[in-house]
C-alpha cells in the first residue's frame, strides 16, 4: 500500500458491520436503512431491467431521463436552474462524486479545508489527490456541534484550493444556518476558493432547521460542485446512484476523473431513480416525518440510558458523549474502546466519532448511533443500553 493510503486502514463501517454480524448485535453503526425504499420505485427498477433499459453501459454523464429529473428536482425544491446536458453528472453514489471532484480539482500540494469530524472518505480522497487536508473542528456548544467561523477564516492560506463542506453534517447532525452558509460563501468569494458541498442528507432536516444549498448564495454558482445521493433520499444505499451539479466547466472537470474511475454505473437503477425524484412532495415529507419520529425514540432512549445526547437537526445519526456513563463503562471516555466492547456488553454496535478526526483527542468521547432503523429495533437497542448502567 502506498504512503498516501497507508494511514487509513480498513474503513470503520466495514469493521463495525462485521463485528455486528459476528456478535449478532443490533447494528446502529453503519448508516443504512433496514427498510428498503418505495415499492413503486423498486418496481421501476425491475421494469427497466426487464425492458432492457440500462443493462448495457449507460451514457457517460448518466441517462438523460435521470439528468433531467435531477435538474427538475433542484428547480422544484430550490429554484435552481441546471442544464441537464451540461451541468448534471450521474455518479456511482456520492462516494464517487466526492472522489472524482477531488481528483479533478486538487493539485498535489493544495490545501483542502474540511469540517472535522469529516466523513471518512474525504480524508482518503484528499490524500489520493495528493492534497493536504486542513481540518476545522466543530465543537459542542449549547447542545450542538458548531462551526467557529473565525477558525474557518484563519485556516485559509495561500495554498488553500478548496472548501469541502457537508450539511446536514455526518456524524454530528449539525445543519449549517443561513448566516453560517453566507459567511462561508463570502469567504470563498473573497479568497477565490472552489467549494465542494456534500448535501446527501438534504431531505433529512428536523424541527426549525432548514437545508439551504450553499450554491444559492451570491458568487457561489460558478465555484460550487454540489453532491446528492439516491441512497440517502430514497433508502437504496445499495444502488449507488449519486450526482453532481455545477457549471459546465466544473462538471466537465469532474467527469474527466469519473470516466476513469467507474466510467458508468447502476444502469437500470438510474431509470428508477429518475422516477423517484419525481415522487410527489408527500413522499419527501413522510420520509422526513418517519425519520424524525425515529430520532426522537433513539435520542430519548440514549438520554435515559445515561448518554449525553446531541439532538441532531439533520441526517439519520445521533452523536453522544459517553463520559456521563462513568469512567469504567465509558472506558475513561475512549469511544474506540467503548465501541469495541459494546457488542459484547450490550449487543449493540455504534461508531466511534474519533475515526472522523485528525485531532483524535477532540473526538475521543463521542459515539454515533444511526436511527434509520425500524422503531422496534431502536426500542430493543435502547432497552439493551439501559441495562448497562
Ligand atoms: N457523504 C456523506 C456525508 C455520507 O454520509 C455518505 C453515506 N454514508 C456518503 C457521502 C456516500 O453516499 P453514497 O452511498 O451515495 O456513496
Ligand atoms: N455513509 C454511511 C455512514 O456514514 C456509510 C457508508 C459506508 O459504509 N461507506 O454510516
Amino acid at each position: 500500500l502506498n504512503r498516501r493510503l497507508a494511514e487509513f486502514g480498513t474503513t470503520i463501517f466495514a469493521e463495525m458491520s462485521a463485528l455486528a454480524l459476528k456478535t449478532g448485535s443490533i447494528n446502529l453503526g453503519q448508516g443504512f436503512p433496514d427498510t428498503d425504499g418505495p415499492e413503486e420505485i423498486r418496481e421501476a427498477a425491475v421494469r427497466a431491467l426487464r425492458d432492457g433499459r440500462g443493462n448495457q453501459y449507460p451514457p457517460g454523464p448518466g441517462v438523460p431521463e435521470l439528468r433531467t429529473a435531477i435538474a427538475a428536482h433542484q428547480e422544484r425544491r430550490y429554484g435552481l436552474s441546471y442544464d441537464p446536458d451540461a451541468e448534471v453528472l450521474v455518479t456511482a453514489g456520492a462516494t464517487e462524486a466526492i472522489a472524482a471532484a477531488l481528483l479533478a480539482l486538487v493539485e498535489p500540494g493544495d490545501e483542502v479545508i474540511a469540517l472535522e469530524p469529516y466523513y471518512d472518505s474525504y480524508a482518503a480522497c484528499i490524500a489520493m489527490a495528493g492534497g493536504t487536508r486542513v481540518p476545522v473542528t466543530l465543537r459542542p456548544h449549547e447542545g450542538a456541534f458548531r462551526l467557529d467561523l473565525d477558525e474557518l477564516r484563519a485556516a485559509v492560506t495561500d495554498r488553500t484550493r478548496l472548501l469541502l463542506i457537508n450539511t446536514p453534517h455526518n456524524p454530528t447532525g449539525t445543519v449549517l444556518t443561513r448566516e453560517e452558509l453566507a459567511a462561508i460563501a463570502e469567504l470563498a468569494v473573497e479568497r477565490d476558493l472552489l467549494v465542494i458541498t456534500d448535501e446527501v442528507y438534504e431531505h433529512l432536516v428536523f424541527d426549525e432547521a432548514e437545508h439551504i444549498p450553499l450554491v444559492t448564495f451570491p458568487g457561489m454558482r460558478e465555484r460550487t460542485v454540489s453532491i446528492g445521493s439516491a441512497g440517502k433520499t430514497f433508502s437504496f444505499t445499495g444502488w449507488k446512484v449519486g450526482w453532481v451539479t455545477g457549471t459546465p466547466t466544473l462538471v466537465t472537470a469532474v467527469r474527466s476523473a469519473k470516466q476513469f474511475l467507474t466510467y458508468v454505473a447502476s444502469g437500470p437503477f438510474q431509470y428508477a431513480v429518475a422516477e423517484a425524484l419525481a415522487l410527489p412532495d408527500s413522499y419527501f415529507a413522510d420520509f422526513r416525518a418517519d425519520m424524525l419520529a425515529k430520532r426522537d425514540v433513539l435520542a430519548a432512549g440514549l438520554a435515559a440510558a445515561g448518554f449525553e445526547v446531541f439532538r441532531p437537526a439533520g441526517t439519520y445519526f445521533v452523536t453522544t458523549d459517553i463520559r456521563p456513563l462513568g469512567p469504567e463503562l465509558s472506558r475513561n471516555g475512549d469511544g474506540f474502546a467503548f465501541c469495541r466492547a459494546l457488542p459484547e456488553l450490550a449487543g449493540v454496535v455504534a461508531i466511534p466519532n474519533a475515526v472522523f478526526y485528525d485531532h483524535r483527542e477532540e473526538g475521543a468521547p463521542f459515539v454515533r448511533f444511526a436511527f434509520c432503523k425500524r422503531v422496534g429495533v431502536l426500542e430493543e437497542a435502547v432497552d439493551r443500553l439501559k441495562k448497562l448502567a
